[in-house]
Order: structure tokens, then sequence, then C-alpha cells
């Protein structure tokens, strides 16, 4: 057939994952293509997601922190919000990045095909443009980083007044009464610039608790300092229908333990759907290329992030779980690197995660749940924020900062902080496992006082202080 463009590397999707692989790329020499549906780079995290809930979630803190004031003997006004000012802002933080990005593209020569792009072979991708033009790109190697799309529940049906993570982010409207299907990251991050902004809301969620993954003790301290931000928060229960009616989005619960008793149907204004994302692997026609994808459209790729073709490679939210931005862009240097001919493996042992709620809940390696659960042999040093000088001058002393030990070796294996800011200080514990520091490395290390990262080395004396 007829090929319009040639290159070494062929990037798929110009997200976190797409956008770090095709820079490293043509860092390394490779003559490098990046095809991307949308007129943007960035992808979900900079158009739909990390970015954009940052910019919303920053003005949400700032108006909280002047209610936390009335009680240091400071009031303020009630805030009056313009939405569309405010809406406006974000998108110029988006427009900031992307324009960033395209000119770190074109800084160094990768060439943007914009389209919808189809494998037709193993050396050959097929990218559609809106028009409805096509090109065909013939590449030496590849690297998918297709990332992924929301999970839709089959029954809920198309209104304006139910919106996923995306149409959350538009901020069209404050609604007076907000339902949050899903009590992951997403949606309580949207939950608390809704909340912020003025909605009641209540949170449904099927599982037991709230922020999966996170240890429930750091959950409890959040969920407290929360208590008024919500009027309901219902576990245990599945949202079994969706109804949009004149008056409001009606919406029917089911218990999700046989036996117990299902909240009452309740109308809402708003209704946000954040049950989860799925990989984008079965839209890309990988089987032209030969790239095996499972059943749920995930791509198997081994520590080189190598798919089963070894000369097509994939990253990022498309490759299996945590879908996170980070883990995206490391994984991107790798597959670069590995393309480029160089030894480079995924090798991290942790990755961070991170609610950027108010407060934060940030953790990293193994927790105290999961050590209980598979276990394992672990000792913690934790230290309570009521403690730091810092925490309480801020009139922040609710948090806490723990850290997971393995009992044998002493070193560090995971750690924990919830609190304001714990999302800037997590990396910290991240380069202490990754560096196989011990609690002796960790207290002894000067950390300036009075800050919020001293609690780490404090967790570390803490520790200490009980093991020897
Ligand atoms: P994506 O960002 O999904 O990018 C894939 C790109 O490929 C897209 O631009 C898409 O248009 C393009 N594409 C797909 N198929 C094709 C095709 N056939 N042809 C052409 N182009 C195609 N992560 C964090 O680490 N921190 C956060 O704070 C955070 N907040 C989030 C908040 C929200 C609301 C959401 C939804 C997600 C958030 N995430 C966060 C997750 C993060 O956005 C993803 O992990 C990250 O974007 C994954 O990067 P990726 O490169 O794998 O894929």
């Amino acid at each position: 057939g007829q090929v319009d463009m040639e290159c070494d590397m062929m990037v798929l999707g110009a997200g976190p994952g797409g956008y770090s692989a095709a820079f490293r790329s043509a860092d390394l020499g490779l003559n490098t293509v990046l095809v991307e549906k949308y007129s943007t780079l960035g992808g979900v995290c900079l158009n739909v997601g990390c970015i954009p809930s940052k910019a919303l979630l920053h003005v949400a803190a700032v108006i909280d922190e002047t209610s936390h004031m009335e009680a240091l003997g400071v009031s303020f006004a009630k805030p009056t919000i313009d939405i569309d000012k405010l809406r406006g802002y974000k998108e110029s933080v988006i427009k900031k990045m992307t324009t960033g990005l395209a000119g770190m593209a074109k800084a160094r020569k990768v060439n943007i095909v914009q389209g919808v792009g189809q494998f037709l072979s193993p050396y050959h991708i097929e990218v559609t443009a809106a028009d409805g033009t096509k090109k065909v790109v013939q590449f030496k190697q590849a690297i998918i980083a297709a990332g992924s799309s929301v999970v839709n529940l089959p029954f809920v049906p198309a209104d304006p007044r139910i919106v996923d993570s995306t149409g959350a982010l538009e901020l069209r409207q404050v609604p007076k009464r907000m339902l949050v299907i899903g009590g992951g990251i997403i949606g309580l991050e949207m939950a608390t610039v809704y909340s912020t902004l003025g909605a009641r809301i209540d949170v449904v969620e099927m599982m037991d608790g709230l922020m999966q993954g996170a240890d429930r003790d750091m959950v409890k301290v959040w969920q407290k300092f929360n208590e008024k931000r919500f009027d309901n928060i219902m576990l245990k229960t599945k949202t079994v229908g969706v109804e949009a009616l004149p008056e409001g989005i009606k919406v029917t619960f089911a218990a999700a333990v046989e036996g117990e008793t299902a909240p009452a149907p309740q109308l809402y204004d708003l209704v946000l759907v954040a049950v989860g994302r799925s990989p984008n692997g079965k839209k890309i026609a990988a089987d032209k290329a030969g790239v095996a994808v499972t059943d749920r459209g995930f791509i198997n790729v081994d520590k080189q992030m190598r798919t089963n073709v070894p000369h097509i490679f994939a990253i990022g939210d498309l490759v299996g779980q945590p879908m996170l931005a980070h883990k995206a862009v490391h994984e991107a240097h790798v597959a670069a690197e590995a393309a480029a001919g160089e030894k480079a493996y995924f090798d991290a042992s942790v990755i961070p995660s991170v609610a950027y709620t108010d407060p934060e809940v940030a953790w990293v390696g193994v927790t105290e749940d999961e050590a209980k659960a598979k276990g394992l042999k672990v000792e913690k040093g934790l230290f309570p924020w009521m403690a730091s000088g810092r925490a309480v001058a801020n009139g922040r002393d609710e948090g806490f900062t723990k850290l997971i030990f393995d009992a044998e070796t002493k070193r560090i294996v995971g750690g924990g902080i919830v609190g304001t800011h714990a999302g800037d200080m997590i990396g910290e514990i991240a380069l202490a496992i990754e560096m196989g520091a011990d609690a002796v490395d960790i207290g002894k290390t000067i950390h300036p006082h009075p800050t919020l990262g001293e609690s780490i080395g404090m967790a570390a004396e803490v520790y200490k202080g009980v093991c020897t």
C-alpha cells in the first residue's frame, strides 16, 4: 500500500506517557512521529484530569482556608464566585501547559500527526483526521500510549445533569444537591471542589470504605475532618437506577451486601459518575499489528515495556494499574530508551498514590492494611501532627505521618501521610524506600524545623524509640 510518512519511532497517543516517550525518543536520536486525535498534547492528565482538577482544587483550598481562619480570629466575607471566570482560570492553566508541550515537541522536531490511529500491520498505522483525510505512517518501532476512558454505567441515560469527570471539570453549574457515584480519588476530589463551591453532596460507594487502597486509619482522619462537607456517605451501596425527570435526577440504590437495607431513592440536581476507567487497548486495531490485548483491553508488557511484538512497546494506563500519570512517564522513558538500544528496565519498587483532597491523603509502598492482609511482618513509626509545631501553628493538626518498616531488616517498606500538603511530601518516603533506607537513616537525616516534612524524620525517631 501507499505510505505517506516514514519514521524510526511512532508513538500512539499524546498523554503524559505518549509525549514523554516521544520526547525521549527524539532526544535519543530517533526520528519520531506522535499520533494524537486531539488538537492539543497532554492527554487525559493535562486536558481533563490531573491538572484541571488541581486548578479547581487550589481555588477550593483557598476558600476552605479562609473559612478555617475564623477560629484563628480572622473572618472573611462569604466569597462570591464568578463561575465563568473560575472556568476561564482553569482553562488558562491547561492552555499554558499544552502550549509549553507543543513548544517542546517542536524544539525536538517531533512530527505530530493529528487524527485517530489504527494499526494496519506491525509496521504501519493509518491516521484519520477529523475531516476524513487519511495518512499512512510507516515505522520501525512503536510505543502505544493510547490511555484509558471513563467507565459508564449501562443504565445511566444521557442528560446534561449527569456527568463523568470530564463533564464535572467543565464546571457548567454548581448544583444544590449532587450525588457522586464512586468514592475513589477522582470522585472525592470533585466532591471537594463542588462542595466548597456550595453544593450539598452525597457519596455512594459499593465497597465498605472510601478511597480504597489507602490505610483505613488515614481515611478515618480525612472523613472526620470532612464530616460537615457531606450530607450522606452511603457505603456498601450499589446504584441500580438513574432516571432523568423534569424535577431532577432520581437515583435508586440497593444494598451491596445481602440482607442489609438500602437507602431510599433520592433526587439530585447533578450526578457525577466516577466509577473507574478502562484501557483503550481494543480501540486501536492492535490485532493488525499482532499485539495481544486482554479481554479487559489491557496490553501486557515485559520490564522493558515490550509487548508480545518485540519492536512495539506499550505504556501508561493501557498496561495496567495504577492508572497514574507519574507511572506513565517513567514507563515512557524506559520504552524509549529500550527502543534506542539502551539497557533500560522498569524497576520502580513503589509508585505513590495521592488524593488531593482536604486534607490530602498520600501513601506509597506497603500499607498497614495490606501487611495485615498478607501476613507480612512489619512495624510502624507514627508521628501525630498534634505534636508538630508547624501543623499546630497552621491550625491544621488533624493529620499524621506513618512509616512502615520490615520487622526483620528494619528497612522502610511503606508510608502514609494524611494532612495538608501530604502529596508534596510522600516523594521523600518513596526515595527512602528506593534507597533501602532504615529508620536510623531517616531519623538521622536532619529535616528543617518547623516543617510538615519534619514529621517524616520524627516518625522514624518514634519507631527507633520503640525498637532500640
Ligand atoms: P492518556 O492521558 O489517557 O492519553 C492517551 C492519549 O491517547 C489521549 O490524548 C487520547 O486522545 C489518545 N488516543 C487514544 N487512542 C487514540 C487513537 N486511536 N488515535 C489517536 N490518539 C489516540 N493521575 C495522576 O497521577 N495524578 C492525578 O492527580 C490524576 N488526576 C486525575 C483526575 C482525573 C479527573 C482523571 C480522569 C484522571 C486523573 N489521573 C491522575 C490519571 C491520569 O490522567 C492518567 O493516569 C494519565 O493521563 C495516563 O496517561 P497515558 O499517557 O497513559 O494516557
